[in-house]
């Protein structure tokens, strides 16, 4: 078996082969750094995560680029409605984002390039449209993209352009795909951008936020690279503005394989903050649930399906990982100092092969889930009936460790507690609340015993490692 993806650009699954041997290069239209991220655009990272954890797991190099849209119409409005440089106000919410990626364990990409550095890199580029004939200035300054000069437009999305006025243009970043018109690759100053403008060939002004994505990914992976990911909502206009520039510029292929990942709904409806279902990470941390649940719930659904996000789904995530913490607890328990491949029982073998093979299908993680759980239950009924050795159990833990650097979710984060520490803290509470000391401090040792400290505070008790 060997890794399919569903491109896009075909809509079909794809046997994955990279362009340069064993080293995969991508690229993730990051965030845009305006206001904390919620969960939907967690959703997209998430799966981006998923993809690049199960890469490295194959065994291919990967190197991963996630740009930090720094400058575009929502900053720019977002900084003077706050009356503060770009920067500074920017500076805030990348701090923020970085934060919680570490509270969801997403790993680091190779490069975060912000837009703001890379503004010589887009001129650049947008003098080689220009010269090659793919772009033209306006009356008032502003550089358009001429889409009526790349035949291919309209390739990725699917576009119908057969009723679209010549020359039309859009200035707005983001558009509908009935407004498919040339767009914009710098836009001139106007009193609405404040002082937010650099200086370039045609007068004052800043970038269009697509020519900033074709900029910075061929910057760091080349003229043409192996994945292109985003969530389905940036397919149009963005992708198909990126693809227009890079492949009009280069004569080159852009991307091979174009991912997308679905939207995520909040209880059977789109979130909006009119509905008031808008749920910032943070929003779900102070309900009291943990990063490691809420990247469960954002992983366990297969990407190119809608995620419903809802309360009881996270609930039912604490058990599993319940259920997933008290097994490797058993296991510890029973574990020996080493063990070989060969000392795994026939049940772990099988959940193995299952586990490859579901994460092989366009990362069809249920199938993934199925193993691990699978494998819980039959080892659960082998460790009741004592047939367990020490060996076996060590292999089984360090199976589930190499599956983790795919999953990132079956064994706690060090700083994160489980949640049989969890329970011990709430019923040390409890005693508290009781007045029943004896057991309040037993309960105090014993977590201390785990490796936890517990502070009591006046907005309740904190857990740190010792
Ligand atoms: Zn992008």
């Amino acid at each position: 078996m060997s890794l399919k993806l569903y491109n896009t650009m075909s809509r079909s699954l794809e046997e994955f082969h990279p362009v340069a041997n064993n080293h995969v290069r991508m690229y993730t239209c990051g965030p845009t750094v305006y206001d904390h991220a919620h969960i939907g655009n967690f959703r997209a990272y998430m799966f981006e995560d998923l993809l690049r954890r199960y890469l490295k797991y194959c065994g291919y190099e990967v190197t991963h680029v996630m740009n930090l849209t720094d400058v575009d119409d929502k900053t720019i409005r977002a900084c003077i409605a706050e009356d503060l440089p770009l920067k500074e106000y920017t500076s805030t919410y990348i701090k923020a984002f970085f934060e919680d990626l570490d509270r969801l364990g997403i790993e680091r990409a190779e490069h975060y390039p912000a837009a703001t550095d890379h503004i010589p890199e887009m001129i650049e580029l947008i003098e080689k449209l220009q010269e090659k004939g793919f772009a033209y200035q306006s009356e008032d300054g502003s550089v358009y993209f001429s889409i009526g000069k790349f035949k291919d437009y309209g390739k990725l999305s699917h576009l119908d352009l057969s009723g679209m006025q010549s020359g039309a243009r859009v200035a707005q970043d983001e558009y509908e795909k009935d407004n498919a018109a040339d767009f914009a690759l710098w836009k001139a100053w106007d009193e609405k951008d404040g002082d937010v403008a650099w200086d370039s060939p045609w007068g004052r002004g800043r970038p269009g936020w697509h020519i900033e994505c074709s900029a910075m990914s061929m910057r760091y992976l080349g003229e043409t690279f192996d994945i292109h990911m985003g969530g389905v909502d940036n397919m149009f206009p963005h992708h198909e503005d990126e693809i227009a520039q890079s492949e009009c510029a280069t004569g080159k292929m852009f991307a091979k394989y174009w991912l997308h990942c679905a939207h995520l709904i909040v209880d059977g409806k789109k979130m909006s903050k009119s509905l008031n279902n808008f749920y910032t990470l943070r929003d779900i941390l102070d309900k009291g649930y943990s990063g490691r649940e809420i990247r469960f719930v954002l992983i366990s659904t297969h990407y190119r399906q809608p995620l419903n996000f809802t309360f009881e789904v996270l609930d039912s995530a604490r058990a599993s990982l319940a259920r997933l913490d008290e097994f490797i607890r058993r296991l510890k328990e029973l574990a020996s100092e080493n063990a070989t491949p060969e000392d795994l029982p026939a049940w772990a073998r099988k959940a193995e092969d299952g586990f490859k093979a579901g994460l092989d299908n366009d990362l069809n993680i249920s199938g993934a889930f199925a193993a691990v759980f699978d494998m819980v239950t039959a080892g659960n009924r082998a460790m009741d009936s004592a047939e367990v050795t020490g060996d076996s159990a060590r292999a089984i833990l360090t199976l589930l460790h190499s599956w983790d650097s795919a999953l990132g979710i079956l064994e706690p984060p060090p700083d994160e507690a489980d949640e049989e520490t969890l329970r011990m803290v709430e019923m040390r509470q409890q005693a508290r609340r009781n007045k029943d000391w004896g057991e309040a401090d037993r309960l105090r040792d014993e977590l201390a015993a785990r490796g936890w400290v517990v502070k009591d505070t006046p907005e309740g008790p904190k857990l740190r490692r010792s």
